[in-house]
This record gives structure tokens, sequence and C-alpha cells, in this order.
């Protein structure tokens, strides 16, 4: 693909190595402490910055400007207002938008074409929400009680929320967990990933620069067992949005319980996906295969358990095997590249754990399974797309998330045990299925639990449209007007009129 701008040249002039502080009240800080962290580009091992590790009492301060401004000036702007602005957001992004891109690109690893292809999910966000901050209402609502009393509900901001988000796309988590705040009224402290924190904080300067009032939207950044932990206790924060593993979203559950504080959850997954005998082989072997190799199989919903009709599976695997052989894998400022690095050496040495163990409990190796070396990969950690055939339910490969790019592909041979076993599993995040058979579709999109299922695609996320888990998935949707919902409350209001 050809980019319309020079992304490396972009890249070069974004970051250089030095100090980002992080913003708090409308004022770019250092941690208290005076403590750093480096930060780096993992395809290059380069340092792209350093940011500030923020203690607990940093949180206590961002948390402390986020309650300041909620009851301040921020409570007195209309829906309208709040309108205005998210999409004078909207038009900084749109202006800004390769940047931003360049950005999460740099950080996370994620190939630019697919950063720079994620405007109409992130920019289309900002303008959902701001559609709906003048559309939000209460109801009125008749009583039986005797005598004139009027009785309606108020749908209030919930009040100050704490959002967590993990490193595999900044931009679009954090824009996913302000726009609804800003639409309802509500005032955000946001914790990026120690792994991945530079977006969120280019993001504050937008959120400056379009006019959000100090203290509404506060980026602090620093590790998830001190700053996250501090915000998921934090006594006065109303709310928690979180979207990362399910073992961390279990200890901010627990944490969040001193103050009964809202709480959401989006988290992790080992989502089916079900290739059915009459599925057309040639459209769905590309689909299935970077429902799980986009990103290197680091996003949530990776379709990384592939049961495949048993007569079509070993044509059809050694087809995604292909496909998968016939992937660049490369930097991902290159606009050339399909796949990128992964996040960490400790996430590529997790992946070469999952890889042996599929080897070594019998699972046959189609495609990949190597780490990749050369002049283009020794300083990032790069795992060719890997591709297991005929894997049992019981492996670790089939039962456990990989966050890498690995698909565990099982043959079935009738439809109802496919759904069984793609039910079984503790996750329920998403699903993919294909078949030409309408019947068929509707069959097993009813049958099988998973926040979101996708049929002869995979992938679509659109503003409108609420995703999110079942079971260990998580709880809560974000997207939709459900979203909203996340953050307000609802009042009734009783009024004796006679
Ligand atoms: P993670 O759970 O390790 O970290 C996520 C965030 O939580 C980070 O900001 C981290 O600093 C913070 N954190 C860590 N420990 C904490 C604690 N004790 N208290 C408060 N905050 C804490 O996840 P990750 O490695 O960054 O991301 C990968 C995981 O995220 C995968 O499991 C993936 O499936 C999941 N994920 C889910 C979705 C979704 O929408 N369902 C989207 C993307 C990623």
């Amino acid at each position: 693909m050809t980019l319309t701008f020079d992304a490396k040249q972009m890249a070069a002039e974004l970051y250089d190595g030095g100090f980002r502080p992080m913003f708090i009240g409308g004022q770019w800080v250092a941690a208290q402490s005076g403590e750093v962290s480096e930060t780096y580009n993992p395809a290059t091992g380069a340092v792209l910055a350093t940011v500030p590790l923020a203690a607990p009492a940093d949180i206590d301060l961002a948390v402390a400007a986020a309650r300041q401004a909620l009851e301040g000036p921020w409570s007195k702007f209309s829906p309208y207002e709040r309108q205005t602005l998210l999409l004078k957001i909207a038009d900084l992004f749109e202006e800004n938008w390769e940047r931003l891109s360049v950005s999460d690109t740099l950080n996370m690893g994620m190939p630019i074409t697919r950063t720079l292809a994620n405007k109409r999910r992130v920019i289309g966000m900002l303008r959902f929400y701001a559609g709906m901050a003048t559309a939000l209402h209460g109801e009125v609502i008749d009583n039986s009680i005797p005598g004139e009393i009027v009785t309606f509900t108020r749908r209030e901001p919930i009040g100050v929320v704490g959002a967590i988000i993990p490193w595999n796309a900044p931009n679009a988590a954090s824009i996913w967990k302000i726009a609804p705040a800003l639409a309802t009224g509500c005032t955000v402290v946001l914790k990026p990933s120690e792994d991945a924190p530079l977006t969120p904080l280019l993001i504050a300067k937008f959120m400056q620069e379009a006019g959000v009032p100090d203290g509404v939207v506060n980026i602090v950044t620093g590790r998830g067992s001190v700053a996250g932990a501090r915000l998921a206790e934090h006594p006065d924060v109303n709310k928690i949005v979180f979207t990362g593993s399910t073992a961390t979203g279990q200890s901010i559950a627990r944490a969040a319980v001193g103050n009964l504080k809202r709480v959401s959850l989006e988290l992790g997954g080992k989502s089916p996906v079900i290739v059915c005998r009459d599925a057309d082989i040639d459209r769905a072997v590309p689909v299935a295969a970077m429902a799980v190799f986009a990103h290197s199989g680091q996003i949530c919903i990776a379709g990384s358990r592939l049961f495949v009709a048993r007569e079509i599976h070993d044509e059809f695997v050694t087809k995604v095997g292909d496909f998968a052989r016939s992937l660049r894998i490369g930097h991902g400022i290159d606009a050339d590249t399909d796949i990128g690095p992964l996040i960490s050496a400790r996430q590529a040495q997790v992946v070469e754990t999952f890889i042996a163990s599929g080897q070594s409990e019998g699972a046959a190796l189609v495609a990949g399974g190597t780490r990749l070396s050369g002049s283009l990969y020794d300083k990032g950690n790069f795992i060719a797309p890997t591709v297991f055939g005929h894997v049992k339910d019981e492996m670790k490969i089939a039962r456990e998330e990989i966050f890498g790019p690995v698909i565990s592909a099982m043959p079935f041979d009738t439809i109802d045990e496919a759904v069984e076993r793609a039910n079984a599993s503790p996750y329920g995040l998403a699903a993919g299925v294909f078949t030409q058979n309408l019947g068929m579709a509707h069959k097993l999109v009813r049958r099988i639990k998973a926040g979101s299922v996708w049929v002869n695609m995979y992938h679509a996320l659109d503003p409108a449209v609420p995703f999110g888990g079942m079971k260990m998935s998580g709880y809560g949707r974000e997207g939709g007007i459900e979203h909203l919902h996340e953050y307000l409350e609802t009042k009734a209001v009783w009024i004796q009129t006679d």
C-alpha cells in the first residue's frame, strides 16, 4: 500500500527519547516522586520516550482534579455544549489522524495501514457520542398512588470515572472510554498501559486544544499494580471502566468493593470460529486467518479456536497455513507490513512457550512456530504466524488465551458437537461462523455464548453497535446506547402537585 504521507519522517519527528509528562488538572506534570520509566518501540527496541511512574499520591491528585471539575464549571455545560466540544475533538482528530496513527504504530507495533484504518472506529465514536449528548433523557412514568403525584426519571452523570486500558489499541481504547464520559457529563482519570502510554498523552494535548476544561480528562501514566490499583480502590471514584486481562479484571472488581463503585469489564477471550462444511472456503480462509493474525494475535477477539468440519479440515487448514506463510512480517511503520512485532520480549517468550506446548502435546504444526531472526527482526519481538491442525480440546493451546499469532484448528463431526465445544470455554467474548446456509447461520448465532458473533466475516466494530463479553470475558458493553447507561445513574423524582 502507498501512504499519502511520509510515515517514517513523521515517526522520527514524533518521539526523540525525551521526557513526556502526564496530564493532571490541565497541567503537564511529573510524578511527585520524580520516578520515570522508558517506553519502547517493540519493532526496534528503541526508547521512544520516558514517562512518569505515578505513585498513589498522583492518582489521588488526579481524582481530586476530576472531582473538582465535576462539581465546577463542567456541571454547567449543557448537552449542546458537550456535543460541540466532542465535535471539536473529532475535527482535531481528523486533522491529526496520521500523527495519532504513527504514534500508536510506534508504541505498540500494529502496522500503520491498520492504525490508519481505525479512523472510523475512533472518530466515528467521538461523533456518535457527540450526537448522543443531546439525546439523553429520562422518562415520565404514570404511578398508581392516589392523589396528584408526578413521577419522572432523570439520567445523571455517574461522576468520576477511572478508565484503565491495555496496550494493544491505546488510541481507540482511550476514546471509547473518554467519549461517552464527555457525552454524559462525567470526568475521567485514564491510566494507560505501562507498555504503550504515548498516544493517550498525545490525545490529552488535543483535549486541551479543543477546550476541554481542566480536570475533566486526566491522563496518569504508571504501573498497574500501583497507579491502576489505587484508581480501582479509590473511595472518590464512582466507576471503573476497564479493558485488559481477566485476572486483572477480577482484581479490579475486588478492589472496587470498598465504596461499591460501578465496574464494567472488557476482558480476555478464546473465541471460537466455526467453519461449516458448506462454507465458501476460499473466502473464509483469509478472514479466519486474519481473525487471529491481525495485530499478531494481540487482540482480545482473536478467533483462535478454529473448528472446521472434518470433511474440509485438512484442505482448509492447509490453505490457512499457506495464507500464514504469505504474510509480510516487519516493522509496523513500513506500509507493506501485514504483521508487526509482539509488544515485548516477555510476551514473545509466553507465545514461544505456548507453541512448544502445542508441539509437545502432539498438535500438527502446519505453519510458523518460530521466532524470526535476521537484520529486520533482531531487535524486535517477531514470531511467525503459526497454525496448528488436529488440535485436541484439552490441549493448552486450545484452552488458554495466547495473545499471539497462533491458530489452533480442530475438526468436528456434527454442528451440535461444534457448538458444545465452542461454548465449553470460560470465555464468551466473540465468535465467527462460516456457512452459506442462512438457517444454519441463525441457528449458530442463537446457540453460541458470546457477546459478538460475526457470520462470514470477522472483526467488524462500529460505534453504534454494543461490544462486550459474556462469562469470564467480562460485563458491561462499549459502543451503542448501552455504553452511555454505564456512565449514568437513574434518579426517580416524585412531586406532589395538589
Ligand atoms: P493487563 O490486564 O495486564 O493490563 C491492562 C491494564 O490494567 C494496564 O493499564 C495495566 O497497567 C493495568 N493493571 C494491571 N494490574 C492492575 C491492577 N492490579 N489494578 C489496576 N490496574 C491494573 O492486560 P494487557 O496485557 O495490557 O492487555 C492484554 C489483555 O487485555 C488480554 O487479556 C486481552 O484479551 C485483553 N483485552 C480485552 C479487550 C476487550 O475489549 N475485551 C480489548 C483489548 C485487550
